[in-house]
């Protein structure tokens, strides 16, 4: 079986990042007939447009895609490439896991989360305006339907019991909210009303910031509006390990694209310097949705093992700051050999050693906030 991909290699560090994901993809022995499209700076030089029809028309046909990071011009009048792949495909569901690799770059060696976020509604609709002729007054509209949040809200638990995830905490601020807010709670509760067999739970989102921040082994699918969503992937990123290692999915019914949190980092763009990680866990999330668990499972286990023996790993991991155990660093592509190399040789019958982190063990209890 041949799985016909869209690789869209972005730009800044985005040609590097998804070549070395596609090194270590080709070590699974998955058979990827890669579709390469330019969106980003390569399009606006080759056809004056940052996204030809031809990238929407390829994501489309072949339902999968894997993307490097896209540089948003500023002032240029283009919009945000990334923005646009979200609206012109309805992909309404931003998937960010938060896993701690190898108990490297965290305080939570444990964090094993996934955030899913709404991502076509909420405050982020666009709908807002100025008050006032002299700009000192200005409101946007918190957009919240019953639809947007029934299929989210859905999704995570469909998530939650394809990976056998313990349980769904739904987040929001309906005691303050009293519309949007108890909109969203009241789409949560029937939901999970319907998923019996998976435990699901509620929290304010002031409350899950200081409760991931005290003990995030306590939490596992974590669903919840767009801003809340986008604050609470960002800081789980943090949690476990940050940027470099922190890959992320875009779900639309019959769409499905996979992206680092990264940006194109354009200071470090031709150097053979960033960290490979984020774009691989990419390919690792991408091969689990086409049903090909063992050779996600490899990069997975394939990534950790590079990160945990600290011989070929990219500046980013290898500094002080970062590990307590700061080595030479390697070059990306160097890392991404590495990995591969590993890809095929993982013993996967054995459990991942889990390190124990040492954060505050009790939560506390919770206050209306
Ligand atoms: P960034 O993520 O590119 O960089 C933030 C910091 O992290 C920088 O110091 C950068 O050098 C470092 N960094 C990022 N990824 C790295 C990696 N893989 N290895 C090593 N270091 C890495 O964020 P930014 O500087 O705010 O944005 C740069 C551009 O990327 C902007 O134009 C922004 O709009 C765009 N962007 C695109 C996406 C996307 O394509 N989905 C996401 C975020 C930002």
């Amino acid at each position: 079986m041949v799985y016909r991909v869209t690789l869209i290699p972005g730009d800044g560090i985005g040609p590097e990042v998804t070549r070395a994901a596609q090194v270590v993809a080709e070590a699974t022995g998955v058979s990827i007939d890669w579709e390469v499209v330019e969106a980003g700076e390569p399009a606006i030089r080759a056809s004056g447009t940052p996204l030809p029809s031809s990238v929407l028309d390829s994501i489309r046909r072949n339902g999968v895609a894997l993307k490097g990071p896209i540089t948003t011009p500023i002032g240029s009048g283009f919009r945000s490439v990334n923005v646009a792949l979200r609206t012109e495909l309805d992909l309404y569901a931003s998937v960010r896991p938060a896993r701690a690799i190898a108990g490297e770059g965290t305080r939570y060696p444990e964090t094993d989360l996934i955030v899913v976020r709404e991502a076509t509604e909420g405050l982020y609709s666009g709908v807002e305006h100025w008050v006032d002729r002299d700009h000192s007054a200005a409101e946007t509209a918190n957009v919240i339907t019953r639809k947007a949040s029934d299929r989210i809200v859905k999704f995570a638990f469909e998530l939650a019991r394809r990976e056998h995830r313990k349980k769904v905490t739904g987040v929001h601020k309906a005691n303050i909210m009293k519309t949007t807010g108890a909109l969203f709670q009241t789409a949560f509760r029937e939901m999970a009303a319907r998923y019996p067999d998976i435990p699901s739970d509620e929290r304010l989102i002031d409350n899950m910031c200081m409760q991931l921040v005290k003990k995030p082994s306590e939490y596992d699918v974590i669903v919840t509006t767009n801003l809340f969503g986008d604050i609470l992937s960002d800081l789980c990123a943090g949690l476990a390990g940050g940027l470099g290692v922190a890959p992320g999915a875009l779900f639309g019914d019959t769409i499905a694209a996979f992206e680092p949190v990264h940006g194109s980092a354009p200071k470090y763009a031709g150097q053979d310097r960033a960290d490979p990680v984020a774009e691989i866990l990419c390919v690792e999330l991408l091969l689990r949705h086409l049903g090909e668990r063992e050779a996600a499972d490899r990069v997975f286990r394939a990534v950790w093992e590079t990160i945990a023996e600290k011989k070929v790993v990219t500046y980013d991991l290898a500094l002080p700051g970062y590990t307590a155990r700061p080595v030479p660093p390697s070059t990306c592509s160097a890392m991404a050999k590495e990995i591969a190399r590993k890809v095929p040789l993982v013993d996967l019958a054995t459990p991942l050693p889990r390190p124990k982190g040492s954060g505050p063990a009790a939560v506390d209890p919770q206050l209306d906030g």
